[in-house]
């Protein structure tokens, strides 16, 4: 469930765009953080047409990015080069997945050593990082056998 101080974070970063905030907007919010972990926007268009709200593919197509570059949701690359989402919660570390190509399952996995290098390879080429994407595609245990 989306907390109100999220609904707030996007209210801000539309004012700083200066972007409507508008229902429609705050519904699509609503509904991407009542979706499981990794979504497309498709799945997002499904569930709010099964929900019975109004909306098109467009709005949707045009918010997600906006969710994005406010911070709500983070992007990830599947096994298809398709865009997924995932709402940012709580914890502010952010996690790593292993993508399998056959069955399109996502395990999620968190490892400091790796961002503690990556950290260390940013500083060496006096690089900002702003955050990081890391997917790793292949077979899981299911599968490979
Ligand atoms: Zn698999
Ligand atoms: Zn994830």
């Amino acid at each position: 469930m989306v907390k109100p101080l999220q609904i707030q974070q996007f209210k801000d970063y539309l004012e700083r765009k200066r972007l409507r905030f508008t229902q429609e907007r705050q519904l699509i919010l609503e509904q991407a953080f009542a979706l499981k972990n990794h979504f497309r926007a498709d799945d997002l268009l499904f569930q709010m047409i099964g929900n019975g709200y109004k909306t098109s593919k467009a709005t949707i197509y045009r918010t997600l990015p906006l969710l994005v570059q406010s911070g709500l949701l983070t992007e990830i690359i599947d096994a298809q080069n398709q865009t997924m989402y995932e709402p940012v919660q709580g914890d502010i570390r952010q996690h790593a997945h292993l993508i399998c190509v056959r069955c399109s399952q996502i395990i999620e996995f968190r490892d400091s050593e790796i961002e503690v290098i990556q950290q260390t390879i940013c500083a060496s080429h006096r690089f900002q990082p702003l955050k990081y994407r890391h997917e790793i595609l292949g077979y899981c245990a299911q599968c490979a056998l």
